[in-house]
C-alpha cells in the first residue's frame, strides 16, 4: 500500500543516488553494517537491473581531511579490503589536484532508486496498491487490517510491515524517528565533470544515461526536523558552495549552467533514528506479534534497504539471519528496549 499515486515517490524519488561504504579507522559497527548492506544491494543490482542504464559499478572517490583518512591497521593496498588511499594518477583522472587526500572505494555505485524499486515490485507475489493512505491499523482475531481515513479497509493480512519513512512515526510513536529534509541540484549534459562519483562533504554524480542527455546530480543539504519538500534558493547556493569545496573544476562548469538557467532542484525527507542506524523489528519492541517496521534508512537507503528486508524476512520465517547476531541486533528495534 502506498499513499502516493505511484511507487518511489518519497525520498526514493531521488533522481540518482550513491551507494558507498562507511569507513573508519577502527572498522566501527556502522562501517561493517554498511559493507554488509552494500553486499546485499549489489546482488540485487547485478541480477535485476541493467548495468550502465539503471546503475553502474562506478566506484567512488571520497575526499577526506588527512586526519580522517586513517584506515584500519590490517588493511592494505592489495586488499581484500575494497577501499584504499587514492593515488596521484587516480586523483588526476578525477580532475583533482594530485596532492588531495582521498580514499578510493572500488565497491561503490550510482543507482537510480526508482528503477530498483520498480524491479522489486515486479517480483512474483507482489501487488501494489497506489493511492492507498493508511490512517489506522487494527487487529481482529489475529488478522491485521489497514484502514483509510474514512474507515474503509484497504487490505488484510497475517503480517504487516510499516515502511513509510518518517510517516512511520504516526504508527510507532515510541520510536526515536527524526525527519531530515534534503535538497539536491541536477541537470543534463554538462561537460568537464569527473568520470566517476566524488563524495565527502557532499557528493557529485555525473554521466548517468538519461533520455535527454547524460544526467548529473550534486548535493545535498541536511535540515533536521524539517518535512518540507518546497525548493529553496538558499539550498541551491549551499549546494554550489559544497561542490566548490568538493571539486572546483566541476563547480565552475555547473555555475555556468546555473547562469543559463539549466539547473533543477529536488527535495525529499529522510528518516533518521537516534543512533543513525536503521530500525527493523516490532513497532512496539515489547509486542513481537504486532506490526513490524522497516525504516530510518537515513542517508543510506541504497546501502540498507535490501539488507533490512532480508533481515525482516529471516526473522519472520525463522531462517538463518543474513548477519551475525550482534550486527542484526544493531538494526533491530528491540535494541531500544535494552
Ligand atoms: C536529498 C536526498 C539525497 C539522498 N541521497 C542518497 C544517496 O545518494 N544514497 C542513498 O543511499 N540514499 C540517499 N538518500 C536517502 C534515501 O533516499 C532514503 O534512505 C530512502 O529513499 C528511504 O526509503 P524508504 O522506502 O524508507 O522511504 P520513502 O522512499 O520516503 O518511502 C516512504 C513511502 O511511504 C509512503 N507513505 C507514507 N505514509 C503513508 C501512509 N500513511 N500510508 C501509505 N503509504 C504511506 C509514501 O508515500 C512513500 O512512498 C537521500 C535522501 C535525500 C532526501
Amino acid at each position: 500500500l502506498d499513499a502516493a499515486p505511484r511507487a518511489a515517490s518519497g525520498a526514493s524519488a531521488l533522481p540518482v543516488g550513491l551507494m558507498a561504504p562507511h569507513v573508519s579507522p577502527d572498522d566501527a559497527l556502522l562501517s561493517r553494517l554498511s559493507r554488509a548492506g552494500i553486499r546485499a544491494t549489489w546482488w540485487q543490482l547485478a541480477h535485476l537491473l541493467d548495468e550502465g542504464q539503471d546503475w553502474a559499478a562506478s566506484g567512488t572517490m571520497e575526499r577526506r581531511t588527512a586526519f580522517k583518512a586513517r584506515l584500519p591497521d590490517t588493511w592494505s593496498a592489495e586488499g581484500p579490503n575494497e577501499t584504499w588511499h587514492a593515488v596521484a594518477g587516480q586523483l588526476l583522472g578525477a580532475g583533482l589536484d594530485p596532492a588531495t587526500t582521498a580514499l578510493w572505494h572500488a565497491r561503490a555505485a550510482w543507482v537510480r532508486p526508482s528503477r530498483l524499486v520498480a524491479a522489486w515490485l515486479a517480483q512474483p507475489g507482489i501487488r501494489l496498491l497506489p493511492g492507498a493512505q493508511v490512517a489506522r491499523i487494527g487487529n481482529d482475531q489475529g488478522q491485521w487490517s489497514a484502514f483509510d481515513a474514512e474507515g474503509r479497509c484497504l487490505a488484510k493480512g497475517d503480517r504487516i510491515v510499516i515502511a513509510a519513512g518518517y510517516a512511520t512515526s504516526a504508527f510507532a510513536p515510541g520510536l526515536p524517528l527524526q525527519a531530515v529534509r534534503g535538497q539536491v541540484m541536477y541537470g543534463h549534459g554538462a561537460t568537464g565533470l569527473p568520470p566517476h562519483p566524488i563524495n565527502g562533504d557532499g557528493h557529485l554524480i555525473a554521466h548517468v544515461p538519461d533520455g535527454i542527455g547524460p544526467l548529473w546530480l550534486a548535493g545535498s543539504t541536511y535540515d533536521r526536523d524539517s518535512r518540507s519538500t518546497a525548493l529553496r534558493d538558499d539550498d541551491m547556493r549551499d549546494n554550489l558552495a559544497r561542490i566548490e569545496r568538493l571539486h572546483p573544476a566541476a563547480a565552475r562548469a555547473l555555475q555556468n549552467r546555473q547562469a543559463h538557467g539549466q539547473m533543477q532542484a529536488w527535495a525529499g525527507v529522510r528518516c533518521a533514528s537516534g543512533d543513525r542506524r536503521p530500525l527493523v523489528g516490532p513497532a512496539d519492541p515489547m509486542q513481537p506479534q504486532g506490526p513490524w517496521v522497516c525504516t530510518a534508512l537515513g542517508s543510506r537507503g541504497l546501502s540498507f534497504a535490501a539488507l533490512c528486508a532480508e533481515l525482516l524476512a529471516a526473522h519472520w520465517h525463522g531462517e538463518p539471519l543474513p548477519l551475525p547476531a550482534t550486527m542484526a541486533r544493531a538494526l533491530d528495534t528491540r535494541r531500544l528496549s535494552g
